[in-house]
């Protein structure tokens, strides 16, 4: 007998219309993801296998041109308006180009994840993540050296910086969130013998606009990943200076099996492609990170716009920091030095949490300065596929100008210590530079720069108490900070003197390299609406629950007994 024969024409019909939604449907049993643990961080070093994969992949990528397409409900589009992806460290060399989206595409756009959400949205959330948890398995292996060699020539990021940025960080966003996930899911509320109360934790109504910045390929793949597991469709813009990565997530989303219109590539003019996305009745959430301004910007466009919505749109975004490393008397100073000479200068001081604001007792200085600047003259600097390098360049002209500006404020206002040279010829190179000014309101301790510049501020050893409250106030930010000290009291005064000036603190450690599952990371005050990426906290901002009673015995009679007579 044929297998088929035994498939009744009704059940034939029920199977060819059964959406695709329902891929387990009939799925018994609770299913547990993974355990989620970090990502090893590879070495790179001489005659390893990985250096020798993410070498060949470098070559490889300098050598050809490629070119991005926009990518809308999983058709790709080239709309022949394009810019050029260029190497920060050698920018005259093109690396792709990118085709930019007009307004008709961010409509497409809305209307592809309109379309995907139907399905995507009523996914059991276990197929949803298990899409993620592929996608961190590709990562980890067959793409690895792909996403790490665009971002060392896209971004330039040193082998190293790339390595714990596009592979481990971003793996463990997409093993960790799951496991987040199945820890809302399980949070349900009491229930008894005559009723069953359930929350069902619904995806937003409406679409997800996550904008990415330039400086972590884990970001740009975070922020729309992280909506669009809970079940929500995502129009993702990446920052024009990353578009190399972003191309490449995008494509291993897709190998992933993510289906198409869950996440909408749409690269292009931020100003034109937010003025339709904010205005529209459909925006059920912002994912954002980069800076305070752009931030606040779309949050009052948000404000202005909030009679057109037909939801309140969560507004999540990590921005800007004036990061903090204060040090006791009391602190080690070699430990305190090198925490300065990699928290301020690795990816050349564009971290968002990089340190670029020292406070240092002047007991301590003299020594702590000539151990920074020891290190600082041994620093190399240059083309990142020269694994000797450890700087490469910033990322484009316009933050070059920017941070030369501040070096010219610094040659007339402060001392220049070591560095202070700027040249853009070939590329956008930063010398490593320590700064010392007497001003505590000085601008440098107060702006965000965004490079390898670090500002110190010498304060008398009797002054430890106003020094904290110095440091809590200056400036509008409030990201990461660390104290170096052993003395132990000194650590609490610290501690309990920062409390609010930063949502990442460390203790005898630089305040960078947050990892996921061990440091949540984010900010409050002007850094943000601290919603902690790559924690359930970030995934509890895009699910609208719902709350749903079922009564087994309901009442028959609508008296009740206080209203008896006797
Ligand atoms: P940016 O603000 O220039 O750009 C961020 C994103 O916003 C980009 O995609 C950009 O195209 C987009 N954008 C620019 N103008 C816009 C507009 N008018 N409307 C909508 N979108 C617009 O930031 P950047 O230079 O890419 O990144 C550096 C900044 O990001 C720094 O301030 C850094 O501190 C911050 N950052 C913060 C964190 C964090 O977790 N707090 C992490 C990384 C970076």
């Amino acid at each position: 007998m044929n297998s088929a024969s035994v498939v009744s024409e009704s059940e034939q019909a029920i199977e060819t219309v059964a959406p695709r939604s329902a891929p387990l449907a009939g799925f018994s049993g609770t299913r547990r993801v993974p355990p989620p643990t970090n990502e090893p961080i590879k070495g790179y070093a001489p005659g390893s296998p990985e250096r020798a994969a993410i070498k060949k992949r470098l070559d490889e990528m300098s050598n050809e041109k490629i070119d991005i397409p926009i990518v809308i409900g999983g058709r790709e589009i080239r709309t022949g308006a394009t810019a050029h992806a260029v190497m920060p460290h050698d920018h005259k060399h093109v690396l792709a180009d990118w085709h930019k989206a007009s307004p008709a595409h961010v409509h497409e756009a809305i209307a592809a994840a309109r379309a995907a959400r139907a399905e995507w949205g009523n996914w059991a959330w276990e197929d949803r993540a298990a899409v993620f948890l592929k996608a961190a398995e590709l990562l980890s292996t067959t793409w690895r050296a792909t996403l790490n060699a665009a971002t060392m020539l896209g971004q330039s990021k040193t082998v190293f910086q790339a390595e714990i940025d596009s592979a481990c960080e971003l793996i463990d966003f997409w093993r960790f969130n799951p496991a987040y996930a199945q820890e809302l899911y399980d949070e349900q509320p009491l229930s008894n013998n005559t009723m069953w109360n359930q929350l069902d934790y619904r995806p937003l109504e409406g679409f997800v606009y996550a904008v990415t910045p330039f400086n972590f390929t884990s970001i740009a793949g975070n922020l729309p990943t992280a909506p669009a597991l809970m079940g929500n469709t995502v129009i993702w813009k990446p920052a024009a200076s990353a578009m190399l990565s972003a191309h490449y997530i995008m494509q291993l989303l897709e190998a992933a099996g993510l289906p198409p219109g869950v996440i909408n590539l749409v690269p292009g003019d931020p100003a034109e492609i937010s003025n339709v996305l904010l205005s529209h009745r459909e925006l059920a959430g912002v994912h954002f990170t980069g800076s305070t301004a752009v931030f606040n910007s779309m949050w009052k466009t948000i404000g202005a716009n909030m009679s057109e919505y037909a939801t309140y749109p969560r507004i999540v975004g990590e921005t800007g920091g004036k990061d903090f490393i204060v040090a006791h008397r009391s602190a080690d100073p070699q430990a305190l030095a090198v925490a300065i000479a990699r928290g301020g200068f690795e990816y050349q001081g564009q971290k968002c949490s990089a340190a670029s604001r020292v406070y240092i007792p002047r007991s301590m200085w003299k020594d702590v300065r000539d151990r920074i600047v020891g290190m600082m003259d041994e620093m190399r600097m240059g083309d990142v596929t020269d694994f000797r390098n450890f700087l490469g360049a910033v990322i484009d002209q316009k933050s070059f100008k920017k941070i030369s500006a501040y070096l010219d404020d610094a040659r007339k206002n402060a001392t220049i210590v070591s560095g202070g040279i700027a040249k853009g010829e070939d590329g956008y190179f930063i010398k490593p530079t320590l700064i010392e000014t007497d001003d505590p309101g000085y601008r440098l301790l107060c702006e965000e720069i965004f490079g390898p510049v670090v500002t110190a501020y010498v304060y008398e050893d009797s002054e430890w108490d106003e020094t904290l409250e110095v440091i809590d106030r200056t400036s509008p930010y409030a990201l990461t900070g660390a104290v170096f000290a052993n003395d132990r009291a000194a650590v609490r005064e610290a501690a309990m003197a920062l409390r609010n000036a930063a949502g990442n603190f460390y203790v005898n450690d630089k305040p960078t390299g947050a990892v996921v599952g061990q440091q949540p990371f984010g900010g409050a005050r002007g850094s943000g609406t601290n919603d902690k990426a790559g924690s359930k906290l970030n995934l509890v901002r895009w699910v609208s629950a719902r709350s749903v009673k079922e009564t087994f015995s309901p009442p028959l009679d609508y008296k009740y007994p206080f209203m008896a007579e006797k």
